[in-house]
């Protein structure tokens, strides 16, 4: 059986016009290989998404089927993801050069300490903001997804921003105030 291009929009994803999509439910229909691959690969983008969430949204499985729409928002999440462990690098960038200037300051034992502290704070504050903001973004309706998305973007650097800036100002005057 002649199974192009429907095995390749199966795994491709991609739009179709209705009809493909008809086409492509015709052929499922009867072929019993490609509604194989399309079940196996909604088991594997399931997992994918179980593995990425740390708690699923309540009727999260439920709401999870494989239209174009939740593969947007499935893409959308995983910028989010990258987008936080930019900010992680950042963060720890920050830190480094912070440790540095604590490091030429202060004894040992104290700088050590000093950014223990602080980046353990840092490692905790971002998990729960993410956790926090992924929750959000998943109980939204996809077309709001992106929208929103830059929105919380813009936001999150800014509050980023001020947050090391905060960090840094009380590391400093803990130095600074012996
Ligand atoms: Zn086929």
């Amino acid at each position: 059986m002649e199974h192009q291009p429907i095995e390749k929009w199966i795994i491709e994803g991609t739009p179709l016009t209705p009809e493909q999509q008809a086409q492509l439910e015709e052929h499922l229909r009867i072929c019993k290989h490609c509604r194989e691959l399309q079940r196996s690969l909604l088991e594997v983008d399931e997992l994918l998404m179980q593995a990425e969430m740390l708690s699923p949204a309540e009727g999260f499985t439920q709401r999870f089927q494989a239209t174009l729409a939740e593969r947007k928002a499935l893409k959308n999440r995983r910028q989010l993801r990258k987008f936080f462990l930019s900010l992680l690098g950042a963060a720890m960038v920050t830190f480094g050069a912070m440790g540095l200037y604590i490091a030429m300051t202060s004894s040992p034992v104290e700088v050590v300490t000093r950014l223990l502290e602080n980046s353990t704070r840092v490692l905790i504050n971002l998990d729960q903001l993410e956790r926090f903001v992924t929750t959000v973004f998943n109980t939204l309706p996809p077309y709001l997804s992106v929208g929103i998305w830059v929105v919380a973007a813009s936001g999150l650097v800014l509050f980023t921003l001020l947050w090391i800036g905060a960090l840094w100002r009380t590391s400093f005057q803990g130095v600074f105030n012996k």
